[in-house]
């Protein structure tokens, strides 16, 4: 196992708002398959570093980014998505009044086929997707008709069906109840068990000890380490973010 190659490799990952030095000289690394949390406080960098991989921010001249045996300088959403790099933004980017299966097929619809796509495609794609989920929905019903857990089940959903290798999940249980926390954690188990790789942001650190491999902790926009998950613990964590010493006795 631990000859096997990254799935991505960040180096030199340097990014500046306004004089604000929002990552500095990141690293970051990703296994196919595994289930890496990236942990940090409130501005340490965390949503950039995603935004970067993903294409919404480049980042400044120097970053390397290795991507399944292709190297770039930066990322457009594009590029992205077209090598299987997907993302799931807090407010998820679906379309509350179209069915459950337009919301997942229609992704593929206007990236795939250039013509006319029937319904019943659609309906097939949308099934599909949910049942390696393990998740039954009506794909008939609109979206808005389903709780913020349900919909957030459909854009991973709509995420896998683009191939996905590598899918982001930015604070995905932020506004889910303990319930449905635990059924999204499953889910990401059974992506990961299916080969794809997921990068998990939660400030529930008893989650992120659930759910990781191994987790790389940011502080400031610097990079503070990478740990597997075996033999952590939420208050050593803490420290590593915050950079206090707790005093343990
Ligand atoms: P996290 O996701 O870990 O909370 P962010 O990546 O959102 O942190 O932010 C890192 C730093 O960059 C913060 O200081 C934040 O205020 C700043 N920042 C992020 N995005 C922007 C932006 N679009 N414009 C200006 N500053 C930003
Ligand atoms: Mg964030």
């Amino acid at each position: 196992e631990s000859s096997r190659k990254p799935l991505l490799s960040l180096r030199n990952i340097n990014m500046t708002f306004g004089g604000v030095k929002a990552l500095k000289n990141v690293s970051f690394e990703v296994m196919p398959g595994e289930v890496h949390c990236l942990a940090g406080e409130n501005g340490s960098g965390k949503s950039t570093l995603i935004k970067i991989v993903t294409g919404v921010y480049r980042p400044e001249p120097g970053a390397v980014i290795d991507y399944d045996g292709q190297t770039y300088s930066h990322m457009s959403p594009v590029t992205a998505q077209a090598a299987g790099i997907q993302v799931i933004w807090q407010d998820l980017a679906l379309f509350p009044e179209m069915s459950v299966a337009e919301n997942i097929a229609f992704q593929t619809v206007l990236g795939r086929w250039p013509r006319f796509v029937s319904y019943g495609r659609m309906r097939e794609i949308a099934a599909r997707a949910l049942a390696r989920l393990g998740v039954s929905l009506n794909v008939d019903r609109p979206l808005k008709e389903y709780a913020i857990a349900q919909r957030q089940i459909v854009a991973i959903a709509r995420a896998l069906i683009g191939d996905a290798k590598l899918i982001f999940m930015d604070e995905p249980t932020a506004s889910l109840t303990q319930s449905e926390t635990d059924h999204l954690l499953e889910i990401v188990r059974t992506l990961s068990a299916s080969g794809v790789a997921v990068v998990f942001v939660s400030h529930r650190l008893a989650e992120v000890l659930d759910i990781s491999d191994r987790l790389t902790v940011l502080r400031d926009g610097a990079l503070v380490g990478v740990y597997p998950a075996t033999g952590m613990t939420q208050s050593r964590i803490t420290e590593l973010m915050t950079g206090k010493t707790f005093d343990h006795q």
